[in-house]
This record gives structure tokens, C-alpha cells and sequence, in this order.
């Protein structure tokens, strides 16, 4: 028996399932989650002291690698003039001005400590702007744990609900509440028109990860894109942008810089956090003006606007912002899936692959799905063992085939050539 099988059962005892967040147990993989006792760059160790090339970063957030110098002297600096003071500082100042410079669709920007929050406030206001309580969502497309949300879900709940009922995700939510948040599939146009024609008038908010990551890598079309915009404009509805995985990660001004669109609301997380609990939304001035203390949709936070997590957020959007960063960090991303689709290719292995920026997604499969329905369809069964083979080789991946990847500026070649001998190993004795 290993630390990590010693460590996993002795935080059974006193943690629900032994951890402080589901898709970390391991319960689609089988096998024992890894304790993890430091990290530097591309790698971490776990407690036996084995070391992984880290393909997760922290779900996201460590895109300038981990324990980045620059990031570790600004919060160090930071947390010697206490943690917290509950009161507002000019860093905050600084860090709102920077959003808004790097994503022009935020006007205004108001910070919070997870995008569970900033996702459900985001809700509330577009319900308190407009009037309205009903909201839309897409199948597969996770925006965090709030109750309106936890309908038809990705990430976790996709290994741990039935997803395929009409009904909320997890236990502890009134169907009364659900009632009020209507899925649709991610990249059906005909379905999103169809609502719109009917209901339009009583839709407050439409919530859309505008590159999906909790469904495994998703892509929306153009036109599902196009025809989400023209709808929400002309029914009055607020499109919120949950860029809380792909903002700042798969391009420096967030998916929507990408792709053209300008949403009403954005919601923020992981990267402008650089790894410590910061999370943000934002958007049009006339809307985010309804907030309280201006407006009466009420929304407060004890810890927001951390200065220590604003000192680590500030120094990793100025290191992200540093030229040639996303092109390297996009390079090094499509190097890598590349080189894996090669690899399955030499052992006759159906599989696909797709990323953006430093996020990717790949498939056992021969077509890239785009929609949660085909990645359910996708060999989950080889997935696992791929998984276990990966990790028996030094290489950690998401525990779960419903899970995007992460890539970091640590990941330079050598790291990447590492990551795809391993999979040709593994490959050829799926
Ligand atoms: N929205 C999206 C798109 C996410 O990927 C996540 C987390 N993976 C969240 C919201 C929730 O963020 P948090 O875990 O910080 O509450």
C-alpha cells in the first residue's frame, strides 16, 4: 500500500468521499486519487513522490505553470500586509481596469472567490434586470454548483446524476426552482429558435460556456452562435458568456474574442485567479449598475476582492498579456494533440482531437463530437485504461472523459515529446 491508498483512506474518515471537490475521487477511473505534495512548471509530485507531467493545472488557473516565481513573489509580498481587510483597496481598482482593457465587453466588473458565485449572480441580476425568471442553458455545459444550474449538468455531475432525465442533477434541488431553467442541446439552432418563438418574451437569461470544457472539448458552430446573439438582442434577453474556463485561457480576450461576439454579461474564474479562489462577472454598465448599493439586486462577498488573490490575479494577467504568449501556449497545445492523434493513428486507434489556446479535448472516436449526445457515444471504456496507462507513466490527466485539458507556458517540448512517447506506449497495448 502506497501514501496516496493511506492518505485516501484516512480522509474518508473525516471528507465526504475522501475529497473536497467529486471528479477528484477518481470514480469514473477506478483507482486512488493522488495526494499532491508540491508542484513546480509543467509537473507535481504526489506522496509517494512520484512525479507527473500535470495536464490539468489546477483545472485551469496555473496557465503561467505552477509556483511561477513572479506569481509567488506578488502574493508573498501581498500577504505580508495581512490577508484580508474587508474593505476596498487600489489593487481591486487595478485589477477591474485590467479586465475591462482585456475584454472590452465588460464595462464594469464586480469580484467574487468562485465562479459558483459569480455564475449565480450573474443570474440574479439578468432575473433582477429584466424581470424575468426564466433561464436557458445547454446540455453538457456546466456553470457551477448553484441550484438553478444543476440541471442536465456537465463535469462531475455527468459521472455522478442521471443526466438523462428532465430533472435536476443532484439531489437537495426543488423541482419548483428547476421549473425555471429550460436545456436545450448545445448547437441545436432549430431547438434555441423554436424557444424563442414561444417563450422569448419570458426569457431573462441565456447561460452558454461559449467553448464547452465540462463535456469533454466542444466547439459551437458560427451560426448557433449567430443566431444566440440575434434571439437574446431581440427578445431583451441577457446573454451571460461563462468564461470562467476559457476566459484569459483559450485566447487573451476570452472565447469571444475568438469567435466575434459581444455577450451583455461574462462570467471569470481560474486564470484571473492565477490559482487562489477569485472569481469574477461583468459586462454592460446598465446592467451591472443594477447591483447593489446602486440597485436592488443584492450581492456581497466577505472575501471578495482578496488582496492577495488580486495581487496573484494582477501578476498573471500581466504575464499572460506578455507578447507572444498565446501564440507559444496555442503552438505548444496543437503540438501535443497532434502528436497524440499520430500516435493513436500508428496502433489503428479511433480518436480525435481538438483545442484552442491552452485548452484541448480529445476522443476515442473518429469525429470530434458537438454535442453532449455524441460525447456520451465516444469509447469511454478505453478512455480509462488510457487514463491508468497515461498515469502509470508519469502523466496526469483529467480523471474523467467529460473533461477538457490544460497546457501551460511550462509546457515546452521536451514536456510535450515526454507526454506523446508515453501515449504510443500506451497506445499500443489499448
Ligand atoms: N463555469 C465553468 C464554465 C466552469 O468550468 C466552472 C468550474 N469548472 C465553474 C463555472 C464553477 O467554478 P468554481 O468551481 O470556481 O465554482
Amino acid at each position: 500500500m502506497g501514501k496516496n491508498d493511506i492518505l485516501f483512506e484516512r480522509a474518508q474518515k473525516t471528507i465526504p468521499g475522501g475529497v473536497n471537490s467529486p471528479v477528484r475521487a477518481f470514480r469514473q477511473v477506478g483507482g486512488t486519487p493522488r495526494f499532491v505534495t508540491r508542484a513546480k512548471g509543467p509537473y507535481f509530485w504526489d506522496a509517494d513522490d512520484k512525479r507527473y507531467i500535470d495536464l490539468i493545472m489546477s483545472w485551469g488557473p496555473m496557465i503561467a505553470g505552477h509556483a511561477h516565481p513572479e506569481v509567488v513573489a506578488a502574493v508573498q509580498k501581498a500577504a505580508e500586509t495581512s490577508f484580508s481587510y474587508g474593505a476596498p483597496t487600489e489593487g481591486e481598482i487595478e485589477l477591474a481596469e485590467r479586465i475591462c482593457q482585456l475584454v472590452p465587453s465588460i464595462e464594469q466588473v464586480r469580484m467574487v472567490s468562485s465562479g459558483t458565485e459569480a455564475t449565480m449572480s450573474a443570474l440574479r441580476l439578468a432575473r433582477g434586470y429584466t424581470g424575468r425568471d426564466l433561464i436557458i442553458k445547454f446540455e453538457g455545459c456546466y456553470h457551477g454548483h448553484a441550484d438553478s444550474l444543476l440541471v442536465k449538468a456537465g463535469s462531475g455531475l455527468l459521472t455522478f446524476a442521471d443526466s438523462t432525465q428532465n430533472a435536476p442533477s443532484s439531489g437537495g434541488v426543488p423541482q419548483d426552482l428547476v421549473k425555471h431553467t429550460l436545456v436545450l442541446p448545445y448547437n441545436d439552432v432549430a431547438a434555441l429558435e423554436e424557444v424563442f418563438k414561444k417563450q422569448g418574451n419570458e426569457v431573462a437569461a441565456v447561460i452558454i460556456e461559449p467553448i464547452a470544457g465540462n463535456m469533454n472539448l466542444i466547439q459551437p458552430s458560427k451560426i448557433f452562435l449567430a443566431t444566440l446573439r440575434d434571439l437574446t438582442t431581440q427578445y431583451g434577453s441577457v446573454l451571460i458568456y461563462d468564461e470562467v474556463m476559457t476566459g484569459f485561457r483559450v485566447a487573451l480576450g476570452g472565447a469571444q474574442s475568438l469567435q466575434g461576439i459581444v455577450p451583455d454579461l461574462t462570467c471569470l474564474g481560474k486564470v484571473m485567479g492565477g490559482g487562489m479562489p477569485m472569481a469574477a462577472f461583468g459586462g454592460k454598465k446598465a446592467i451591472m449598475s443594477k447591483l447593489a448599493p446602486l440597485g436592488n439586486v443584492y450581492q456581497a462577498g466577505t472575501l471578495s476582492g482578496n488582496p492577495v488573490a488580486v495581487a496573484a490575479g494582477l501578476k498573471n494577467l500581466e504575464i499572460i498579456s506578455r507578447e507572444g504568449f498565446f501564440e507559444y501556449l496555442t503552438g505548444q497545445t496543437t503540438k501535443l494533440m497532434t502528436g497524440l492523434k499520430q500516435a493513436a493513428d500508428e496502433s489503428g486507434v479511433p480518436f480525435s482531437v481538438d483545442s484552442v489556446g491552452g485548452m484541448f479535448g480529445f476522443y476515442f472516436t473518429d469525429k470530434v463530437p458537438t454535442s453532449f449526445e455524441e460525447v456520451t457515444k465516444t469509447n469511454i471504456e478505453a478512455f480509462k485504461k488510457f487514463f491508468h496507462l497515461m498515469l502509470d507513466q508519469g502523466v496526469y490527466l483529467a480523471p474523467s472523459a467529460y473533461e477538457a485539458g490544460f497546457t501551460s507556458i511550462a509546457h515546452d517540448n521536451a514536456i510535450v515529446d515526454d507526454i506523446i512517447r508515453a501515449a504510443r506506449t500506451s497506445f499500443k497495448s489499448l
